[in-house]
């Protein structure tokens, strides 16, 4: 067992998120309390997964939901959480949507931490794998294009403390392999500075 989904205790919505609060998570609690109800997310382990710098593209990327919603964790090298994740207050489900015209090139359950997760590839070199999905509109090597729902948003996985989505993105996506996000070829890097400079408004 390794990382953990942490809900931070303040919402808030990512369409108003400064930047500086990235700097002020960049050292993050290692318990958090989820606003309405549920409690403590997961103990910090020490992350598992290789990173990279955020790479440049020419491509213009959208948000992965449509409308607003609560980012409630962000992504660090130095601390356990490999993506961003956001919530609806109110939704359970919510549609996830394509950040960009792509392919999928994997898809599949991972029960230990990821759950039900589907990853696209760009012509960039870019990957961005979604987790924690209940429903996967889209297989392996079929297209898809920008703003197409490939998925809906869940709580599975055992690292779901509650129905959100996460977001990661990579470079060299392992696949196929029992863990990719613990994998030393799969590079993954700041969804949040890499999507907001090619077009995203988190
Ligand atoms: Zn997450």
């Amino acid at each position: 067992m390794g990382f953990g989904e942490i809900v931070r205790s303040k919402f808030r919505a990512s369409t108003q998120r400064p930047l500086r609060r990235r700097r002020a998570l960049a050292f993050g609690v290692a318990f958090a309390t989820l606003v309405g109800g549920l409690t403590l997310g997961m103990p910090i382990a020490a992350n598992a997964w290789a990173c990279t710098t955020v790479p440049g593209s020419t491509l213009t990327y959208v948000n992965p939901f449509v409308g607003s919603a609560n980012e409630t964790q962000d992504f660090s090298c130095t601390r356990p959480h490999s993506g961003l994740d956001f919530a609806k207050p109110g939704y359970d489900h919510f549609n996830v949507v394509a950040i960009k015209a792509g392919t999928v090139v994997d898809r599949g359950t991972e029960s230990s931490c990821h759950g039900k997760y589907l990853v696209v590839t760009h012509t960039d070199g870019v990957e961005d794998a979604e987790a924690h999905l209940d429903t996967l509109n889209y297989t392996v090597n079929q297209s898809v294009l920008q703003g197409d729902i490939e998925a809906t948003t869940g709580n599975t996985g055992d690292c779901a403390m509650g129905y959100h989505m996460h977001i990661s993105t990579a470079r060299n996506w392992d696949t196929p392999a029992s863990d990719p996000w613990n994998s030393t070829s799969t590079t993954l890097f700041d969804p949040y500075a890499f999507l907001t400079a090619h077009g995203a408004s988190l």
